[in-house]
C-alpha cells in the first residue's frame, strides 16, 4: 500500500510554485518598502506558550493544536499561529527593551480543523508584528500597508476592511456580563455550540456563522459601547487616519476574533469571492501579551494573512501577470556529439547573462524531439548547437515566439545579442 499525505496537508507542486513565489516576493517587497524586517523562529514550541497566549478557552487550544510529548517528556505543539512564537523569540533576545520593532515572518501553521476549501490542517501565513508603539498611527500603518499590498496584487476591488475595538480586558469583563445576561434570555434559541460557549467563551458567539444565532446577536449590547475613554479615543483617531488616507472600512461590532490576547483595535480583510472562508487577513492590537508571556510590558499590534486563500483569490480573479508562469527564457539544444561544447557554452552564457534563465537539453535525441521540448518549456529563444556549429564556434538562434528567420551567430557575440533581445 502506498503511503499518502495526511488529510488537510497539501503538497505544493512545481506547476503552482511560481504563483506562490510571486505572492511571497510581492509581499516581501511591499514590507521592505515599509521598513519591516524578517524574523524566523521554530515551528515547534512548548505547548504552554500557546496556552498562555492564544488562551485556554479558545477553539485553537481546546481542540485544534497538534500536541505531543517528545522523548524527554516535554509537552510540545506545532505552532497554530505566529504571534506567540514571535513574542517569545523577541523577549528571549531582548528585542523589545526600550526599542521598537517592525517584523514579519512566513511559514506553515498547524490546526486540526475540518478540511474544506480555504481551510487546511497545514496552512501558510505571512505574519506582521509591530512592537513598542502605543498609538493608532501604527495600527493605521499596518492597514495602509495591507491596502497597498492588495492594490499591488490587483485584488483591491474585491476585499473590504472591517474594524472594531475590543477595549481593555476590564471593559471586556464588564461587557461579557451584559452579553451573557442578554444571551441567557435567548438561551433556548441558540444552537448547541453557542450554548456551550455561553459558559466557556461567550464573546465567540458574536461571530457565529449560524443565521439564527446572528439574528439574536444583532439585538445584543455592543462591546464598542462599553470601551473606556482611552480605547475610544484610540479608535476614533485610527478612523481619522483611515479617512484621511481614503481607506474605506466598515465598523463591525460583531468582530471579536478568536484569540484571547487582543485589546483595542481588531480588524479583518474579507472577500465575497471565496465562498465561506472569506477572511484573507486578520489581526489586531495585543498590548498585554508580552507581559503575559513574561516580558517587560510592551505594546504590540499585528496581523496574519493566509497564503492559500490569497492564492485562491489570485487564481479566481486571474490577476497573476503572464510572466509569472514563465520560467525559461532560453532552451539550448545539443544535437549530436557535442556535450563538451554544450556544457561550456551554457555555463559561459549563464555567467554573461545572469538575468536569463537557461535550460540545457540533457539526454540527447533528435533535433525534432529537442525542438519540441524547447517549445514546451515556454522558452522564447532556442539555441541550436550541432556538430557543425560546435566545430566552428557558432550557434543557431531560433526565435520561438515571433516571426524571425533563424540565424547563425558566432558564440563570442551571443551574450550581447541575447542581452539586447531580452531587454528590448
Ligand atoms: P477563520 O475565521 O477563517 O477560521 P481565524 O480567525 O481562525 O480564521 P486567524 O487565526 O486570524 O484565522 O489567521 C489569519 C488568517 O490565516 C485567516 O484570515 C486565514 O486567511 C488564514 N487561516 C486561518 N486558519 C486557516 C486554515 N485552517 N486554513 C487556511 N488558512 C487559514
Ligand atoms: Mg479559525
Amino acid at each position: 500500500m502506498k503511503i499518502q499525505s495526511l488529510r488537510g496537508m497539501h503538497d505544493l507542486l512545481p506547476e503552482n510554485s511560481a504563483i506562490w513565489q510571486y505572492l511571497e516576493k510581492t509581499v516581501a517587497d511591499v514590507l521592505s518598502r515599509y521598513s519591516y524586517k524578517e524574523i524566523r523562529f521554530p515551528i515547534l514550541e512548548q505547548t504552554e506558550l500557546f496556552k498562555r497566549s492564544v488562551g485556554e478557552a479558545t477553539d485553537i487550544v481546546e481542540k485544534e493544536m497538534y500536541t505531543f510529548e517528545d522523548r524527554n517528556g516535554d509537552q510540545l505543539s506545532l505552532r497554530p499561529e505566529g504571534t506567540a512564537g514571535c513574542v517569545r523569540a523577541c523577549t528571549e533576545h531582548g528585542l523589545l527593551h526600550n526599542q521598537t520593532q517592525r517584523l514579519w515572518y512566513a511559514g506553515p501553521m498547524f490546526r486540526h480543523e475540518r478540511p474544506q476549501k480555504g481551510r487546511q490542517r497545514q496552512f501558510h501565513q505571512i505574519g506582521v508584528e509591530a512592537f513598542g508603539l502605543n498609538g493608532p498611527d501604527i495600527d493605521a500603518e499596518l492597514l495602509l500597508l495591507t491596502a497597498n499590498l492588495w492594490k499591488t496584487l490587483k485584488i483591491d476591488g474585491v476585499v473590504t476592511l472591517q474594524i472594531n475595538s475590543l477595549g481593555t480586558s476590564t471593559d471586556r469583563a464588564n461587557y461579557r456580563d451584559k452579553l451573557v445576561g442578554y444571551l441567557m434570555a435567548h438561551r433556548d434559541n441558540l444552537d448547541e455550540d453557542s450554548q456551550r460557549r455561553l459558559e466557556t467563551n461567550p464573546m465567540r458567539i458574536l461571530d457565529s456563522k449560524n443565521p439564527d444565532v446572528q439574528r439574536i446577536v444583532d439585538g445584543a449590547p455592543k462591546l464598542i459601547d462599553f470601551i473606556d475613554d482611552d480605547s475610544r479615543q484610540h479608535f476614533e483617531q485610527l478612523c481619522g487616519i483611515l479617512d484621511a488616507a481614503k481607506i474605506t472600512y466598515e465598523i463591525n461590532p460583531r468582530l471579536v476574533r478568536g484569540l484571547d490576547y487582543y485589546s483595542k483595535t481588531v480588524f479583518e480583510w474579507v472577500t465575497d469571492s471565496l465562498g465561506a472562508q472569506g477572511t484573507i487577513c486578520a489581526g489586531g492590537r495585543y498590548d498585554g501579551l508580552v507581559e503575559q508571556l513574561g516580558g517587560k510590558p510592551c505594546p504590540g499590534v499585528g496581523f496574519a494573512m493566509g497564503i492559500e486563500r490569497l492564492v485562491l483569490l489570485l487564481d479566481e480573479l486571474k490577476v497573476v501577470p503572464d510572466s509569472v508562469g514563465q520560467t525559461v527564457d532560453i532552451y539550448l539544444l545539443a544535437v549530436g556529439e557535442v556535450s563538451n561544447a554544450a556544457a561550456v557554452l551554457a555555463d559561459n552564457l549563464r555567467n554573461q547573462c545572469p538575468n536569463l534563465r537557461i535550460e540545457s537539453h540533457c539526454g540527447g535525441g533528435s533535433f525534432k524531439s529537442q525542438i519540441k521540448k524547447a517549445d514546451k518549456s515556454g522558452a522564447t529563444v532556442a539555441l541550436i548547437l550541432g556538430e557543425q556549429e560546435a566545430a566552428s564556434s557558432t550557434v543557431g538562434v531560433k526565435y520561438l515566439r515571433q516571426e524571425h528567420t533563424q540565424e547563425t551567430v558566432v558564440q563570442d557575440n551571443l551574450a550581447n545579442l541575447l542581452n539586447d533581445f531580452f531587454t528590448n
